[in-house]
């Protein structure tokens, strides 16, 4: 458990589908529709209302977030944002991915959510490198909380233990 000013900073291993908490945030694609990873486990975890309420906002531009419900998650809300697939690093990947961090909090913070959980956004399918994007992810959520503050707690789900690790250790480093 970390603390940055006001704002808990949390690091767990496990499923984000299964936690009692404000928001968690989706890895989705541009059109909203579900897909595989994280974002499947979503859809199935909370049943076809999220998928209608997609189908109605109907897209997500790169770097952009959106909000649903969770349907039978035990979580309030979904927050769907679209990391970048990752190419060669120079099509503005890293703004996008900080964006799609930043803009999820804005959204929940807009939405008075105090407590949100992230999945590591684009180190799946989409291909980002999982050093970079771990520290671009911390980057995001500490300059937030330097702009806004507004948060009670953020957690990192890191879904494999390769993960968990990464994430300890920039933790340790930089809060
Ligand atoms: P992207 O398309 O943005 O790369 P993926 O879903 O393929 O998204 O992967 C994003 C991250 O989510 C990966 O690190 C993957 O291991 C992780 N992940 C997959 N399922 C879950 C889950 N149920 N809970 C938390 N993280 C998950």
């Amino acid at each position: 458990m970390y603390k940055y000013k006001d704002t808990k900073i949390n690091l767990i291993k496990g499923d984000i589908t299964k936690l009692e908490i404000d928001a968690i945030v989706n890895a989705a694609n541009n059109s909203l529709l579900g897909g595989g990873g994280v974002d499947g486990a979503i859809h199935r975890a909370g049943g076809g209302e999220i998928l209608k309420e997609c189908k109605e906002i109907g897209g997500c531009p790169t770097g952009e977030a959106r909000i649903t419900t969770a349907g039978k998650m035990p979580s309030k809300k979904v927050i769907h944002t679209v990391g970048p697939i990752y190419k060669d690093g120079k099509q503005n990947e890293e703004e996008f991915l900080y964006n799609a961090y930043f803009n999820s909090l804005k959204l929940a913070v807009k939405n008075k959510l105090k407590t949100i959980a992230f999945p590591s956004i684009s180190t799946g399918v989409y291909g980002y490198p999982k050093n970079e994007a771990s520290s671009i992810a911390i980057k995001a959520v500490i300059d937030f909380i330097d702009r806004y503050g507004e948060i009670d707690e953020v957690i990192f789900v890191a879904f494999s233990q390769e993960d968990y690790d990464l994430y300890y250790k920039k933790l340790n480093k930089n809060i």
